[in-house]
């Protein structure tokens, strides 16, 4: 379908079409720097233009804490299910937070053939707008392949100028771009633009991987022993913020809760983290990675390894995330390159 141009008005009138019948999540300003993603009451609240946000959309198909059922023993014993989910839509999805929910929805919806019914349910009742943007210091997108991805969206939106210009990528996308009223062509000046975003997004990237994601797998194992686990593992914290705040983690735990009185209760998951020191402990009090190293190094085998071989790419979208916020200013490609390096 041929793109169309929209004004910023006409944005927060598909913003307003959408939530008559879906939830909104859309990224806005928190303090002078900061942006989150958040549920909107008025399309005014939604930001169009933001580096990140510190929590990725994820939190709307796996939310951080969650009831996988409820369980009571008395009147009489029931366990059921969580109710339906209402409908969503994702408002201003980067394009590396769309290559996060397509790895999302393998890991959760297809991995190992398992299919986690409250993931899909969501994911089913979900519409996306995508909105590019343009590189900080801390992505490297293309290193990963994610700086282009328009897979997921229904609509995407490229600001130009003063205004955007939009692909309805789905029939849902379609439906929304109807709703901004009369279709307008783009300028020849923004057209211009729109064609050549992509060269201007990757001139811009200054943080590279040294290796192509398919090399990573053979080159990490090869330094299985580097000192530079240790080394890392020096001045990590284990706290658990690059987890956390990554598009692509989806470890979490399970336990059981029980109601006081013992007569009903829930089995509830919430996000884990393989940083933590609990995470890997056994019964039997062993724990196969009590030592900080070990669970250092098994973030970066986790996402460059193992989840490499299986998925067949980096488990990784190069958000820059995990690097911006770390408490301790580790560098997720800083100590790849330094791999890369030693292994030379
Ligand atoms: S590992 Fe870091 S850069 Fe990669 S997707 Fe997760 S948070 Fe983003
Ligand atoms: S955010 Fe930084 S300090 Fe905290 S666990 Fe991750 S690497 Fe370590």
């Amino acid at each position: 379908m041929a793109p169309s141009a929209l004004s910023a008005a006409d944005v927060r009138s598909v913003l307003a079409r959408a939530m008559e019948s879906t939830a909104v999540l859309a990224p806005v300003r928190r303090g002078r720097s900061s942006f989150a993603f958040q549920w909107i009451a008025d399309p005014a609240e939604a930001v169009f233009s933001y580096p990140r946000t510190i929590l990725p959309p994820k939190q709307a198909l796996l939310p951080p804490r969650e009831d996988l059922f409820v369980f009571q023993r008395a009147p009489e014993p029931a366990v059921r299910p969580p109710a339906a989910p209402d409908p969503i839509t994702l408002f201003g999805v980067h394009p590396c937070d769309l290559a996060a929910i397509g790895q999302l929805d393998w890991a959760m919806q297809e991995r190992h053939g398992i299919c986690d019914p409250n993931y899909a349910a969501r994911r089913a009742h979900t519409t996306i707008i995508g909105l590019e943007c343009l590189p900080d210091e801390y992505c490297f997108c293309p290193s990963v392949g994610t700086a282009h991805t328009r897979a997921g969206a229904d609509l995407f939106l490229t600001p130009v100028g003063e205004e955007f210009v939009a692909e309805a990528l789905t029939e849902k996308g379609e439906a929304l771009l109807a709703s901004a009223g009369e279709k307008r062509a783009p300028s020849a000046e923004a057209r211009d633009t729109w064609e050549h975003w992509a060269e201007d997004k990757e001139s811009r990237v200054s943080r590279r991987l040294k290796a192509q994601p398919k090399e990573l797998p053979d080159l990490l194992e090869a330094e299985y022993e580097s000192e530079v686990w240790e080394a890392t593992a020096a001045r990590c914290y284990s706290c658990g913020t690059c987890t956390s705040v990554c598009p692509t983690c989806f470890c979490f735990d399970v336990e059981d809760v029980v109601e006081v009185g013992l007569a009903s209760g829930a089995r509830r998951r919430q996000y884990d983290s393989c940083q933590f020191l609990e995470f890997a402990s056994v019964a039997g009090g062993h724990n196969f990675r009590g030592e900080r190293p070990d669970r250092v190094r098994h973030r970066w085998f986790r996402k460059f390894v193992h989840l490499n071989r299986e998925y067949g790419d980096a488990f990784c979208v190069g958000c820059g995330r995990c690097t911006k916020f770390c408490t301790a200013d580790i560098g997720l490609v800083e100590v790849l390159n330094s791999i890369v390096e030693a292994s030379e």
